[in-house]
């Protein structure tokens, strides 16, 4: 059975291009992306351990997230496109990310920052950007990325993938959560979960398997700052705040030893500083210089004949502002957090400009803790989220508590309330049951219907799926004992399980409940649920009130059918009258009504379910001797 089993897995899926007369091989891995501003790239578990893919020169693992439209509009991204961007700035396309699920409004104030033209359509909400006459949304722009990193990871494979875990920015909304999701479908990936960059950066640290802690994320890259403060409890990471300078990293500090040569030298003339190649230069020399003080002391170099120099200390001091400005960052984050700094366990460093030491070590001193910076700060966060594909395909089993449930979970009850089986925000996996019995006499068949949502009645909440538990033997109303047990496991898979425990007849459906509903559609039906609390308590009351008065009326005529020969005749007809006053008020709309006619036949017929007793005793005892 075993070897049978194993065989079935090891066989690759072939897919057949029809078009192109070509066959590939499918592979199941779920890989890593992490989609950055600057730089984008691709990670998967390689026997064993993440790794980052490199490109067919495999000389580097960061793909510039930079579009080029070429000649006839043929796209080309990463490395060639960068070398376009002195050239046709206008067909060149960087920092899409900043534009993801933004409107023209929220981006006004940075019109002058883009080189392209981003554009407002009065029909659209959110921006597009329009390159030789043609309009691209900011998703179809991301998803040339993804499929450039889509084409680099299967090159390495040598076979198609189809399943991704992306990272985004902590601070990002639902609008540009979807916008990334639906970037990684028309890439052609089916993304499985949307992970928090400074979650996938502690994974990549291995933190948070063994114990709780609190830990900040730094992450400083070319042109923007994130500080985020995660609190990792039982496997489970909340991003406890953030903050960050969406204009601040890197490039200031390029820029800080342009403006230091500028000043220091006197042999830059005027129409120098107005050269745009002159500009090039002395811009990619900056950079040169930052990169290389982060491990020597002193850094000489000539652009047009004229020499410039900086040494480490110069660099630090230049430095230092920019710096500062992050750690007063930390500071609000730290504060938006409710915490000291010493409550601070772990601090891991991410982005390029960490490397710059200087970094490091006023990070240090602020936090008076040593830094994480052991893995390439550029490559943390796409090996985290390699790691967190890893966990989702089931590989790795000492990591699992890492999701928690968006939305509660439940099943449809009688007068289609819904009974909630797995409350939100539930650590996965989870496994919850219940019990539950038939309301009918005789009744062979049970329809499990299951929904997700917070409202009290199924029909304000989502369908997942249904099956009916079949073969039920038959047996009076409230006798079966019918278990349903909702099990999601740390793939996010709903399973769902109903089993009538005295015949032993069973029914299982599974469901991917995580990844049915984006998170907009999630907030939206929270925010519904809470909207409307107090009127689906009431109808709720009113439901469950009608479902219990329901039962009473069938009880009643049952007990009244049963027991003509003990009761007198004014019992008999008092009994009906209360009960079909009952009747009537169940078809209005009172709760209070309904209870009152229910307490009202309650209160008449305990005396009577008494008296049935006894007689039904002592005709059993007749003729027996005790
Ligand atoms: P990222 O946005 O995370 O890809 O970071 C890119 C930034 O990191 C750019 O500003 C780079 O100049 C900077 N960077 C890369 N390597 C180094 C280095 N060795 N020292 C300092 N900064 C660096």
């Amino acid at each position: 059975m075993n070897d049978y089993l194993c065989k079935k897995i090891e066989m690759a899926k072939i897919s057949i291009n029809l078009k192109e007369g070509t066959v590939k091989k499918q592979s199941d891995i779920i890989i890593g992306i992490d989609l950055g501003t600057t730089n984008s790239l691709v990670a998967y578990i390689k026997e064993g351990n993440p790794v980052a893919v490199k490109g067919k020169n495999n000389k580097n693992t960061l793909v510039p997230s930079i579009i080029h439209f070429g000649k006839e509009n043929q796209i080309i991204v990463g490395e060639s496109a960068k070398e376009m961007l002195v050239q046709e700035p206008e067909k060149t396309i960087y920092s899409v990310k900043r534009l993801m699920g933004k409107s023209f409004n929220d981006l006004a104030q940075f019109q002058n920052y883009f080189g392209y033209q981003v554009i407002d359509e009065d029909e659209e909400k959110l921006v597009k950007i329009k390159v030789a006459h043609k309009y691209f949304t900011p998703i179809e722009l991301s998803a040339e990325i993804l499929k450039e990193l889509k084409l680099r990871i299967e090159e390495e494979l040598n076979a198609e993938v189809f399943k991704a875990v992306i990272t985004v920015p902590a601070y990002f909304n639902d609008t540009q959560r979807q916008a990334t999701r639906d970037a990684g479908k028309l890439a052609g990936l089916n993304v499985l979960r949307i992970v928090n960059e400074p979650t996938a950066a502690s994974l990549a640290y291995g933190i948070g398997k063994e114990m709780d802690e609190v830990v900040a994320v730094y992450d400083l890259g070319g042109g923007t700052f994130d500080i985020s403060i995660l609190e990792i409890k039982d496997g489970i990471f909340e991003v406890l705040s953030t903050n960050g300078d969406t204009f601040l990293g890197g490039d200031d500090f390029d820029r800080a030893i342009i403006d230091f040569w500028i000043k220091k030298s006197s042999l830059i003339e005027e129409n120098l500083i107005d050269n745009k190649e002159f500009n090039q230069k002395i811009r990619l020399e900056a950079e040169r210089a930052k990169k290389y003080l982060s491990n020597h002391k002193q850094f000489s170099t000539t652009i047009n004949n004229i020499d410039f120099s900086i040494t480490q200390e110069e660099f630090n001091t230049i430095i230092d502002p920019i710096i500062q400005s992050t750690i007063t960052i930390c500071e609000k984050a730290l504060k938006d957090a409710n915490l000291e700094k010493k409550q601070i366990d772990k601090i891991i460093m991410v982005g390029g400009s960490t490397r710059s030491s200087r970094v490091k070590e006023k990070v240090t001193q602020f936090f008076e803790k040593e830094v994480y910076d052991k893995l390439n700060p550029d490559e943390v966060v796409a090996l985290g989220a390699a790691i967190q594909a890893d966990i989702l395909a089931g590989n790795q089993k000492d990591i699992l508590l890492l999701d928690i449930t968006p939305l509660s979970l439940g099943i449809e009850t009688i007068g289609g309330l819904m009974d909630v089986i797995i409350p939100r925000n539930s650590k996965v996996p989870s496994r919850a049951g219940r019990n539950y019995t038939t309301s009918i006499d005789g009744q062979t068949n049970l329809k499990v219907s299951i929904f997700q949502g917070e409202r009290d009645l199924v029909e304000n909440n989502r369908k997942l799926g249904e099956f009916i538990l079949k073969g039920i033997p038959p047996m009076p109303a409230g006798i079966p004992k019918i278990e349903i047990h909702f099990i999601i496991d740390a793939d996010g898979i709903l399973k769902v399980k109903a089993a009538e425990t005295r015949s032993g007849v069973e029914q299982e459906i599974e469901i991917r409940s995580q990844y049915g509903l984006s998170e907009e559609e999630m907030a939206l039906m929270l925010l519904e649920s809470i909207k409307n609390a107090e009127s689906d308590m009431n109808k709720r009351a009113l439901l469950e009130a009608k479902v219990e008065a329901k039962n009473i009326i069938l009880a009643a005529n049952k007990f009244l059918k049963q027991n003509q020969s003990i009761l007198n005749k004014e019992e008999i007809q008092q009994t009906q009258i209360l009960t079909l006053q009952l009747k009537a008020v169940v078809e209005g709309n009172s709760k209070d009504d309904i209870n009152e006619a229910m307490r009202q036949l309650n209160e008449y017929t305990h005396p009577l379910a008494h008296k049935a007793m006894d007689a039904t005793i002592a005709q059993a005892m007749k003729g027996k001797k005790i």
